[in-house]
């Protein structure tokens, strides 16, 4: 532990220390960042920048947060894309993102699993200093619910430089406290911190390659002609921009009159654009979706259709739905 705690410290000295943390919406990962902020923020001699980043609104879309601490004015902006310290909040978002993408050789890895370091490593291809913590099964000891942040904050108060668990527990109050959440539920939180501190396990493993998790260059919009990406999301007859994964659209097809009239897609949908016809035979029928209309590919009637008549597709190849 005494080694990481100077590698830090000199990063520290040197630079902005870097973590960026993935989880899936509910998962808290935006939660753990902000403890580790505001406790760190105590500190005088720390500077702290920590922001979210949010995928389409729907419960279990990725999530990801950036955390900087330093001891000079932080001046970057912009994402975290060669983190210090990557960390994996909920390891269903391993099926979306690559949370140890463009971490520098040694890097360390800080995961909520009930692998060992060593399995983790082996699983996720890691190089490096790699933490594992079952923050889910202590969580639902104290919680009833397998959230795992909460541990892994006191693992990283465990590690980075400035914090220590007494302040994290403190803090981790406070800002409950000002998210208003009934006292026990604050208490029982408190006692899943202190319960998750010195638990975690650690081993330097070497399981990856240099190339496993390098973040690719920029490599222009595929298909799409120059000046499409602009139109995509400036486009006054194609307001699904904002959320939307670029490049990709809603389609609905359905050929052989499967609808059924569940009228899942209808009541899912965030927007309220899920179109439909009244049917004699099922009530509703759905005709597609008015895209045009803020559709931000949230894949909320994807996920619900029982017929699976909606996808995501290519915008150039997409037909209208
Ligand atoms: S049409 Fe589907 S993908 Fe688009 S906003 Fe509605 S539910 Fe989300
Ligand atoms: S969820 Fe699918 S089957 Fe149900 S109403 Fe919508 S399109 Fe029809």
């Amino acid at each position: 532990m005494e080694m990481i705690a100077e590698r830090l410290e000199q990063i520290l000295a040197h630079g902005a220390l870097e973590l960026r943390g993935d989880g899936r919406a509910g998962s808290g990962v935006v939660l753990t960042m902000q403890s580790i902020a505001s406790t760190a923020i105590a500190d005088p001699s720390l500077h702290v920048q920590e922001w979210p980043f949010f995928s389409s609104a729907r419960k279990g879309a990725p999530t990801r947060g950036f955390l900087r601490l330093s001891r000079r004015p932080i001046e970057k902006a912009s994402q975290v894309t060669h983190p210090h310290i990557a960390m994996m909040v909920d390891e269903g978002v391993s099926a979306f993102v690559d949370f140890a993408q463009g971490v520098p050789p040694g890097g360390i890895f800080v995961i909520n699993t009930p692998l060992t370091p060593e399995a983790a490593a082996e699983k996720y291809r890691l190089t490096g200093r790699v933490y594992t913590i079952d923050g889910n099964t202590i969580a639902m000891q104290h919680l009833k619910q397998p959230l795992g942040n909460i541990s892994l904050f006191a693992l990283l108060c465990d590690i980075l430089p400035g914090l220590s668990a007494e302040a994290g527990r403190e803090h981790l109050e406070i800002l409950l406290t000002k998210r208003r959440l009934p006292r026990p539920l604050i208490e029982s939180n408190g006692n899943l911190f202190m319960a998750s501190v010195g638990v975690a396990r650690h081993a330097d493993c070497v399981c990856g390659t240099t190339t496993d998790h390098h973040v690719s260059p920029f490599r222009g919009y595929g298909e799409l002609a120059p000046g499409a990406q602009s139109r995509l999301r400036l486009s006054r007859t194609n307001l699904t921009s904002a959320y939307a994964r670029t490049g990709f659209q809603l389609h609905f097809s359905d050929p052989d009159g499967l609808c059924n009239g569940c009228g899942h897609c209808i009541i899912n949908c965030p927007e309220n654009i899920i179109s439909f016809r009244p049917d004699a035979a099922t009530g509703v029928r759905v005709t597609g979706a008015e895209i045009s209309r803020y559709c931000k590919l949230c894949n909320e009637c994807i996920a619900v259709c029982p017929k699976k008549l909606f996808s995501e597709i290519p915008i150039l190849h997409s037909q209208a739905v």
